[in-house]
């Protein structure tokens, strides 16, 4: 909800669970205005009562739930904070050892390289020669 404050005049916005709160607040202690502190000036800037009840509706039903909703988080937050606590952290070291195996695999790629360049080099120098040896060993087994 838009309110304006009526000291200094600064457009601010109620949100719907400052608004509920006010109207529980308003029944308890049986009053017709919420006093709304502007962000500002600080100074507290009247809301008639009626006002917050047309702007919400069943506000009563709403702010059970609310309640409800708050409850559930206070629990989630502190079953997180108690998980956080008793977990250490051991992920950091399961990311460092994925790493680990990562570079064994790039260790073992340069090894394979000079394999391949020793067939390719005898190649060029042992074809002739290979072709003489080739055809003396054919040559010898013929004879044979
Ligand atoms: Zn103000």
């Amino acid at each position: 909800m838009q309110i304006r404050c009526m000291y200094c005049h600064t457009m601010f916005t109620l949100t719907r669970e400052e608004m509920l709160v006010a109207l529980h607040t308003l029944r308890e202690e049986n009053l017709q205005h919420y006093d709304a502190p502007c962000p500002r000036c600080r100074r507290a800037t009247p809301v008639a009562r009626k006002r917050l009840e047309w702007a919400n509706p069943n506000w009563e039903q709403a702010y059970e739930e609310m309640l409800k909703e708050a409850e559930k988080a206070e629990q989630e937050q502190a079953a997180l904070a108690a998980e956080a606590t008793k977990t250490p952290p051991k992920e950091e070291k399961k990311t460092s050892s994925r790493k680990r195996h990562g570079s064994k695999k790039s260790t073992a790629q340069p090894a394979k390289t000079p394999s391949k360049k020793k067939p390719s080099a005898a190649k060029g120098k042992g074809a002739s020669k290979a072709k003489k040896s080739a055809g003396r060993s054919t040559a010898k087994k013929a004879k044979k």
